[in-house]
């Protein structure tokens, strides 16, 4: 658009606009094109590895895509896709990559087969909680790293929320010691199941829609899901007699947002600083959500069937985190880069554990 015409519009945004043409042109230095605010309008496509408006993780992206709409003032519109609408869902992060969709909204464990350092950042058994994961990404520089991670695929990551704390998962018999995980068959994915594994147990691939039937025909002794809210939805309190915490194999998993990262890069300043600035928000929705509706579903669950809500014993626990070491030993022992992920984790872990141990736990065990 020329500049003439544009300026005809008369709109407050053509207003400052022309103030920041002249700007750049008085100061060539700083004349850089995608800083000028237009009314030029990006139509963005979202590919999402959940099924469309999965309760919290699903509906963020469609908040996502409404408040950067708002924000942008109708500039930029991001289509949202559940998973297998435009691509299957575990094809999110090839789609983004190579520019067939503009953004994703997922997790980055899902990605394990593209580079394997991606899982440290939604997720390892024994790790951080939300509030300590947000810490290392937005200021201890877990963030940075991630970026790094998904530069090589032409990404960029992004926050996109925490589930928060997650539960241990369902189940049909007790586990009073270590040796009561050996034998047990349990949906558990990622390295949680490696660790299961290392205990004796097995760790079964089943498909989100099959577990309900695996677990009520004893194909499965056990689940682990989310927590409350989504697993009433999925209706295990009717079929599994124990509810155990805590999700020691998801102790905070973070999801993300993805955008492409030329496309992004291409965008206009104020669209990008828009875009980091929702994702920002839908980190905080997603946790908060997760919290509010999970209060309400424990006590709707606990109302309505007869499942006892059980804590592993602590040597079942501290048997766990030696084999989770072992697990870990042997992912960044193969590769480099999830070395340097994994040891910058555990750095921050160390350097916030005092800190949280003497505020936040103190609340957790005397003041609630
Ligand atoms: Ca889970």
């Amino acid at each position: 658009m020329k500049r003439k015409e544009f300026l005809k519009k008369g709109s407050i945004a053509a207003l400052s606009s022309a103030v920041l043409v002249n700007a750049c042109q008085n100061n060539p230095s700083k004349a850089e094109a995608p800083n000028i605010i237009s009314n030029k309008k990006y139509k963005w496509k979202m590919v999402t590895t959940w099924p469309p408006n999965f309760p919290v993780v699903g509906e963020i992206a469609n908040y996502l895509s409404q408040w950067v709409e708002e924000m942008s003032g109708g500039r930029m519109k991001i289509e949202v896709y559940g998973g297998g609408e435009l691509v299957p869902a575990l094809e999110s992060f090839d789609a983004v990559s190579i520019g067939a969709a503009e953004m994703g909204c997922g997790a980055s464990y899902y990605w394990v087969g593209k580079t394997p350092s991606a899982q440290f950042f939604t997720s390892i058994p024994f790790g951080m909680n939300a509030q300590q994961v947000a810490a290392w990404l937005i200021s201890g520089g877990g963030m940075e790293l991630w970026q790094e991670v998904y530069a090589p695929f032409d990404l960029i990551p992004f926050a996109g929320g925490n589930t928060g704390v997650q539960m241990g998962g369902w189940f049909n018999k007790r586990i009073d010691r270590v040796e009561d995980l050996q034998g047990l068959k349990m949906r558990i994915p990622g390295m949680g199941g490696k660790v299961l594994t290392k205990a004796g147990g097995a760790a079964v691939l089943v498909a989100g829609g099959e577990i309900y039937t695996s677990l009520e025909r004893g194909v499965i002794d056990a689940t682990e899901w989310i927590g409350p809210y989504h697993d009433y939805k999925m209706g295990f309190h009717k079929i599994a007699k124990y509810y155990y915490t805590p999700g020691w194999h998801e102790t905070g998993s973070q999801l993300e947002f993805f955008a492409n990262k030329t496309m992004f890069e291409k965008l206009p300043k104020d669209l990008q600083t828009i875009i980091e600035t929702a994702t920002m928000r839908a980190q905080a929705w997603v946790l908060a959500e997760f919290d509010a509706k999970n209060g309400v579903y424990l006590q709707k669950i606990k109302n309505e069937k007869e499942v006892e809500v059980l804590r592993f014993p602590k040597p079942v626990l501290d048997a766990l985190r030696v084999y989770t070491k072992e697990t870990i030993q042997e992912i960044v022992s193969q590769n480099k880069q999830s070395k340097k992920v994994y040891e910058h984790f555990m750095q921050f872990k160390k350097s916030i554990d005092p800190w949280s141990a003497l505020t936040e736990k103190v609340f957790y065990n005397d003041l609630m």
